[in-house]
């Protein structure tokens, strides 16, 4: 009944969350590498016999009931008559002023005993040593939208597995902006980049601070930043969890990784082996001509275009989504090479190169026209052909694909006032 979770011996990203969320909250399990070992099962049986658990080092249900709280970064807490606000802070090592954000109740009807508080603990909710899959996305959207009550959240649409699709929204002003991140499985840093992003943009907001001297409260009342942190989670889920046995494509996916190659490595595809950034309607025959070169006829892990354009439901749901929001600028996040790709055939939007200049120098990547390989069927392509806005690429980091999640912080910093200008400027 009380089946094991994760158990000395286990390695992977599940793993990497249990130490990384241990670590924030005081105990000791070691380097956060994914491999459950012996300081890691010591971390443990302190954490459950803190809690109430049996203490053997194993983590079952039970055990991973009692962290959720830590992983969605909040405690779900009632009002005792003894309680004051200032000890329930102490308590969660969070300040007064954090949990009067969380809970806009408090300024209208006063502290009371018996009032149900989210009650945020003082990490942060988005984790940046850790691989990042779409399970922790959807608890992390949970824990940012209980701490940020100003927050907006939902659902575009659904993966081939069913996974949500979810957006954040940063603002409620009339001009809009849209930025979403991996389209490529192998690229889901991005996801982590836009999330930061997200959870800095609203503690800055709280607080009325400003944000590389840029005024946040401006800029939200201006402005809507819709961020898709996560265009392709079943494809994250493979390359961050590996296949699963129950995968319904379990076998596909086998044929179709045609060097069989570790999926972590390689897969940029969605489930079904379709490269969504090539399966937009902006020229995709194109793309469909290439396909031979790349070995790429069938479902493919990368360069494959689909049965036609917009077959994917993630594709769908984002070019959907985008029709009706009509936003004034977009950008897609991409891995490597630091470089932001601003036109489109021979297309470029008015102003787009003028606002590409002045990104590309406040994150320090060069501009470059779009590649004839590059041309065809993104997102970015298929947004300035439908609305003669600017639209760009962002290639983040440097190296391999996939970026090791180290590179964050410094993709993080490249990026932010970027981020920031590019709604202003739009
Ligand atoms: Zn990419």
């Amino acid at each position: 009944m009380n089946k094991p979770i994760l158990q000395i011996g286990d390695k992977g990203a599940k793993v990497m969350l249990l130490q990384n969320r241990l670590s924030e909250i005081g105990y000791n399990p070691g380097i956060v590498d994914g491999i459950y070992g012996n300081l890691t099962k010591n971390a443990v049986i302190q954490f459950q016999s803190d809690h109430a658990l049996k203490p053997d080092g194993i983590v079952s249900l039970s055990g991973w009931k009692a962290l959720m709280p830590y992983i969605e970064g909040f405690n779900r807490y009632t009002v005792g008559v003894a309680d004051t606000i200032k000890d329930i802070a102490q308590n969660h090592y969070t300040t007064v002023s954090q949990i009067v954000t969380c809970n806009p109740g408090i300024e209208k009807e006063g502290f009371q005993p018996g009032m149900q508080l989210n009650v945020p603990y003082g990490f942060d909710v988005i984790p940046s040593n850790i691989s990042y899959s779409p399970d922790l996305l959807e608890s992390h959207i949970r824990g940012l939208s209980a701490r940020y009550p100003f927050l907006g959240t939902g659902i575009i649409g659904q993966s081939v597995l069913g996974k949500p699709l979810y957006f954040l929204r940063l603002g409620s002003g009339k001009k809009k902006v849209l930025y979403n991140g991996a389209h490529h499985a192998l690229e889901w840093i991005t996801s982590v980049l836009l999330l930061k992003f997200c959870e800095n943009f609203c503690r800055t907001y709280s607080r009325g601070e400003k944000m590389k001297g840029i005024d946040i409260h401006g800029l939200y009342n201006s402005c809507s930043i819709y961020v898709i942190p996560m265009v392709n989670p079943d494809g994250v889920d493979l390359v961050v969890n590996g296949l699963s046995a129950e995968n319904p494509f379990y076998y596909d996916l086998l044929s179709w990784n045609h060097d069989n190659l570790p999926f972590e490595e390689i897969w940029k595809a969605n489930i079904r082996g379709v490269d969504l950034n090539l399966n937009y309607p902006a020229n995709w025959d194109k793309a469909k001509e290439l396909e031979s070169k790349f070995n790429a006829c069938k479902p493919s892990p990368c360069r494959h275009a689909g049965p036609s354009p917009l077959s994917e439901p993630e594709t769908f749901a984002l070019a959907d989504f985008t029709q009706r929001l009509k936003p004034e600028l977009v950008i897609a996040y991409h891995t490597q090479g630091r470089v932001i790709y601003w036109n489109y055939g021979t297309s470029a939007p008015p102003r787009s190169k003028d606002i590409a200049e002045i990104l590309s120098g406040v994150s320090g990547y060069g501009l470059e026209e779009t590649l004839p390989e590059d041309s065809y069927a993104g997102y970015k392509d298929w947004f300035i052909q439908e609305f003669d806005k600017p639209g760009y690429t962002f290639e983040a980091g440097i190296g391999v694909n996939p970026l090791p999640i180290s590179q964050l912080g410094t993709i993080y910093l490249d990026n932010e006032k970027a981020m920031l200008l590019a709604a202003l400027l739009a």
